[in-house]
C-alpha cells in the first residue's frame, strides 16, 4: 500500500460483455440491445469467478435495498454514483388464509409494490439510470405500460436528469398523474404500448434522441438484470433457500426470465444449495401471446392486439417470450391467462386473505394460480412464492364498481338499526 491509495476503492463490475440470447455472439459491455449478426436479444455475461467470490455475509453488510446485491449486478458498484430511490427490501408475506382458500400448504406473496413508486419496476429503473450514468448519457427516456413512466420520472427527478417518457393515451388516469407530478416530459401517444416501442426505436436513430439512455431499449440488457434482485430477496428471505414454485406476472417476459437467472447464479455461486424451482408464468387473456404459445406446444410468440384491464401487462409483441417459455419448460413450470373478472376477484381475494392490495397485474397473479392449481398443473402442497409487482391505488377503477360500503346511514342509532347493522 502506497500513500496514493487513500481515495476509496470500488470492486469493479462482476459483468463482462454483452452476449446474444439467441446466437452466443458476444461484445463489448455497452448502450446495445440486439446482435449485429442475428438481430437477437443482448443480455450481460458475467466473470464466472467474480460471482463465484460473492458471500452471503458481504450481501448482509450491505443496504436493505437492492444494491446490497450491487456485486452480481452491471452498474452501480461505486455508491456515489448510483440513481436510486433506494428500491428492494419488499416484504415477503406469509399468506396462510390466501393458502387455506386455495386449498395449499405453504405460500407466501412477494409484495413487490411496497417499492418508492408502488411497483417492482424501481429495481428495473434503478439499476438501468445508473448504468445510463456510467455510460455518459445526458437524458433518459422509455416506453411504458405505466409503471415504468412512474419510476423512470422519480427516478430522474431525484437525480436532476432531464426525462421523456413516453405511454399509450388511454392509460389509467392513476398512472398518469403519477408520472406527470415529477416533472419531465410526458408523451401520450394516441397508439398501443407496442407502437410507443416502435416509435422509440425510431427516435433513438435520429440524431436528436443521440444522447438519451430509452431504458428499456438501448440500455435494455442493464433495465433487466435490476429484475433479479426479487429473486435474490425472496431467496434470501427464505434463509438463503428457493422456494419449489414461483408464480410471475408477465407484459415482455422478462421479469419471468430475470427470476429464474438469479436463482440459477445463487445455485452456480453456491451461494443458495441446489435445489430446483418451477417458474409459472401469467397473463391476463385479454393479451396472453405468451401462455397462447405455450397451450399450443409453440417455440415462436404470434403477437396480439391487447385488450383488457391488466393495462400494465398489455405487451401484444412480447420480447422476451420466446425464452420465457423457454424457463416455463425448462422447470417445469406452466402458463395460464385470466379474464377480466377472474382478474377483478383475483384482487378481491389477495386483499380479503392479505391485507394486500394489489393492481390488476397482482389480480392476473392470483386468478391465474388459481386456475393452475384447478388445472392440477400446480402443486398444492410444496412452498410456492407469488410475485405482487404493483400497487391497487393506480388502478382503482378495477374494482370501484364492485366494492363499496356496506351500509349508508345517517349519524343515529336508529337509523343504524333501520339499516340492520348489529
Ligand atoms: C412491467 C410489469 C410487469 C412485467 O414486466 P415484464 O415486461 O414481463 O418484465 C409485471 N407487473 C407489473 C405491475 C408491471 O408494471
Ligand atoms: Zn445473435
Amino acid at each position: 500500500m502506497t500513500l496514493l491509495d487513500d481515495a476509496p476503492s470500488v470492486a469493479p463490475s462482476p459483468a463482462d460483455r454483452l452476449k446474444c440470447r439467441n446466437c452466443g455472439a458476444t461484445y463489448p459491455l455497452g448502450p446495445q440491445h440486439a446482435c449485429y449478426e442475428c438481430f437477437g436479444p443482448l443480455e450481460i455475461g458475467y466473470d464466472d469467478a467474480a460471482l463465484a467470490a460473492v458471500s452471503r455475509a458481504q450481501i448482509e453488510a450491505g443496504p436493505a435495498n437492492i444494491w446490497r446485491y450491487a456485486a452480481l449486478l452491471p452498474a452501480g458498484q461505486d455508491p456515489a454514483v448510483r440513481v436510486t430511490l433506494n428500491p428492494g427490501g419488499t416484504p415477503l408475506v406469509r399468506a396462510d388464509r390466501l393458502a387455506a382458500e386455495l386449498g395449499m400448504r405453504t405460500l407466501w406473496v412477494k409484495d413487490d409494490s411496497a417499492n418508492p413508486t408502488h411497483s417492482f419496476k424501481d429495481r428495473v429503473v434503478s439499476v438501468a439510470l445508473t448504468a445510463a450514468r456510467e455510460l455518459g448519457f445526458g437524458r433518459v427516456a422509455c416506453a411504458s405500460t405505466g409503471n415504468l413512466a412512474n419510476s423512470v420520472a422519480a427516478h430522474a427527478a431525484r437525480a436532476g436528469v432531464p426525462s421523456v417518457v413516453f405511454i399509450p393515451a388511454d392509460l389509467e388516469p392513476g398512472k398518469i398523474v403519477t408520472t406527470a407530478v415529477y416533472g419531465g416530459t410526458l408523451v401520450a401517444v394516441d397508439g398501443s404500448y407496442d407502437d410507443v416501442n416502435r416509435l422509440c426505436s425510431e427516435l433513438l436513430e435520429t440524431d436528436d434522441f443521440e444522447d438519451t439512455a430509452f431504458v428499456n431499449v438501448n440500455v435494455r440488457p442493464y433495465y433487466a438484470e435490476g429484475s433479479k434482485t426479487l429473486g435474490y430477496e425472496v431467496a434470501e428471505q427464505l434463509g438463503w433457500r428457493l422456494p419449489a414454485q414461483v408464480v410471475v406476472p408477465m407484459a415482455s417476459g422478462s421479469l419471468l426470465t430475470k427470476i429464474d437467472k438469479a436463482f440459477g447464479e445463487l445455485v452456480d455461486t453456491g451461494l443458495v444449495e441446489g435445489a430446483p424451482c418451477a417458474v409459472y408464468g401469467a397473463q391476463s387473456a385479454g393479451c396472453n401471446p405468451i401462455s397462447a404459445a405455450f397451450a399450443a406446444g409453440h417455440d415462436a410468440v404470434r403477437p396480439v392486439k391487447p385488450t383488457g384491464i391488466a393495462k400494465s401487462l398489455n405487451i401484444g409483441n412480447p420480447a422476451d417470450g420466446p425464452y420465457a417459455l423457454d424457463v416455463v419448460r425448462r422447470t417445469g413450470g406452466a402458463i395460464a391467462d385470466a379474464t377480466d373478472d377472474e382478474i377483478r376477484a383475483g384482487i378481491a381475494l389477495l386483499a380479503s386473505t392479505t391485507g394486500i392490495f394489489a393492481e390488476t397485474a397482482g389480480g392476473v397473479t392470483v386468478a391465474v394460480l388459481r386456475k393452475l392449481l384447478d388445472a392440477g398443473l400446480l402443486d398444492p402442497a410444496a412452498e410456492t412464492v407469488l410475485f405482487n409487482t404493483g400497487e391497487g391505488l393506480k388502478t382503482l377503477d378495477a374494482v370501484a364498481d364492485r366494492v363499496g360500503p356496506t351500509y349508508t346511514i345517517s349519524p343515529s342509532l336508529r337509523s343504524a338499526r333501520e339499516a340492520g347493522l348489529r
